[in-house]
């Protein structure tokens, strides 16, 4: 039996359409779910590895895409949000009801990532958002105790799927990285 990345995935990766143009966040609440509206498609959709990003139940990565702060909106129920780690970098508007990360805002305006929101673009009612690319921080779901020996057939499955498995972020994102740092420091032409 094939490795279960998320369930998104794992029947093959959908690819986007061209002309989606967002739609609506809805947790998990049978009653009074929290809504938040997206006013364009989400970019550089992936799964990750890493031990903050909300999972579903059972699913070794998350999905997550980002999109600008101000294509966001909370619509409903906002009262039931509340802020995982207020220390992180990102904040993760958590609803308190069902669990599901709604969103992750970074307030810090030196953090490479300002202006763009975290969204986990499986809670979207509607399809034909931008398909994930790629994997990030594979390495780090032994941290949530996936076995060590096991990694080669996770990392077989991804490639498989044509989710190439980083142990960081992509290239492109880890250049946008070291380019914000570089111009902070005088390094770059800003
Ligand atoms: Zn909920
Ligand atoms: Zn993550």
């Amino acid at each position: 039996m094939a490795i279960s990345i998320h369930p998104a995935v794992d029947h093959g990766v959908k690819s986007g359409s061209a002309n989606f143009a967002g739609g609506t966040l809805t947790c998990k609440c049978a009653s009074s779910p929290v809504t938040v509206s997206l006013k364009a498609n989400v970019a550089y959709d992936h799964v990750c590895g890493c031990t903050k990003c909300w999972k579903p139940q059972g699913a070794l990565f998350s999905l997550v895409a980002v999109i600008p702060r101000e294509k966001l909106s909370v619509t409903a129920n906002e009262s039931k949000l509340k802020v995982v780690d207020p220390k992180a970098p990102i904040q993760r508007y958590a609803c308190t009801g069902c669990g599901a990360h709604l969103y992750g805002r970074i307030e810090s305006k030196d953090h490479p990532f300002y202006g763009f929101d975290f969204v986990h673009p499986e809670l979207l009612k509607e399809k034909g958002w931008a398909a994930p690319e790629f994997a990030a921080f594979v390495s780090s779901i032994i941290e949530a105790g996936f076995p060590p020996a096991r990694m080669g057939e996770v990392r077989a499955r991804l490639n498989e799927l044509k989710l190439e498995p980083y142990d960081c972020l992509s290239p492109a994102l880890m250049d946008a990285i070291a380019t914000h740092t570089a111009k902070r420091k005088g390094v770059l032409a800003a």
